[in-house]
């Protein structure tokens, strides 16, 4: 045990803080955050609109080509972050130090289904009422979405699929749940929304007759990773605290081949973790 005060990030107090007061610092961080609490947009850390909404020229982009991933820094001014940011995300999650990060404790509420194709993926925007405590921090559930292959990495593999989970505070700091998806039987939660995703982007889908209870897309095992990252789509915002289960949940071939049918790449490259602490609870 050092004496070193930079011991101090280690503890979840602080980590937390830190966290805070890095994205009081950064306006744009802070546009986007109002713009989601305000449900002026379904973007979550898909932020192209937030980022309009904050001001910005929302620029075009995608996942390969002239718009993919290596251009997204250059594509607006407001997107800088994405390709000079020190703390971005997704990354790799592998030698992860041993920790009390906090636990988390959910509270989700089933909810009317409510699915958008916003062209980069299939997202369902969830009622008021679900919330998640993370270290007695109450954060407020905006929407899931899906990601294929999965962002993350777990010692350098990638999974066929990973489910964000989207939460923002009172003070507008983000907390994303990230759960990895494998093949495996089929997943009856998502089947609702497999059957009305709609095929080509557009406005949300409303169907009042289903209720989908979103917290059994979440893993029995909670143990996580912790670490202090970004929005992984522009503008790249670095004011998301995230955790990413270890145990992945299960969804049958055919629906990872479904979703893939639409989305056959959705995921943003691994990004470095520089001098970022990654924590695991456990
Ligand atoms: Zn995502």
């Amino acid at each position: 045990m050092s004496k070193n005060p930079s011991n101090a990030p280690f503890s979840r107090r602080s980590v937390l803080k830190y966290m805070a007061s890095a994205a009081a610092a950064c306006p744009t961080c802070m546009s986007v955050a109002s713009a989601l609490a305000s449900g002026k947009t379904e973007a979550g850390h898909g932020a192209a609109k937030a980022a309009k909404s904050g001001g910005h020229d929302a620029a075009h982009w995608t996942y390969g080509g002239d718009t993919g991933p290596q251009h997204w820094g250059d594509l607006n001014a407001g997107n800088k972050v994405c390709s000079l940011g020190f703390q971005q995300s997704p990354v790799d999650l592998r030698q992860a130090i041993p920790a009390s990060p906090g636990q988390i404790s959910v509270d989700y509420k089933p909810t009317t289904l409510r699915v958008v194709n916003n062209g980069h993926t299939i997202q369902c925007n969830t009622d008021p009422g679900s919330t998640m405590m993370l270290d007695g921090d109450k954060f407020r559930l905006l929407q899931f979405h899906f990601h294929h292959p999965s962002e993350h990495a777990m010692d350098g593999r990638r999974f066929d699929m990973e489910a964000h989970f989207v939460h923002i505070n009172d003070a507008g700091m983000l907390a994303v749940l990230g759960v990895f998806i494998e093949p495996g039987g089929e997943n009856n939660v998502l089947a609702p929304v497999w059957q009305h995703m709609p095929p080509s982007a557009g406005p949300e889908k409303k169907v009042s007759s289903v209720k989908i209870d979103p917290v059994k897309l979440l893993p029995v095992d909670r143990n996580y990773f912790r670490y202090l990252g970004s929005l992984t789509t522009p503008p790249c915002s670095e004011k998301v605290i995230w955790s990413v289960f270890s145990q992945p949940v299960q969804a049958s071939s055919a629906q990872v081949g479904q979703f893939a049918g639409l989305f056959d790449m959705n995921a943003r490259p691994l990004q470095g973790l520089h001098r970022r602490l990654l924590l695991k609870s456990g």
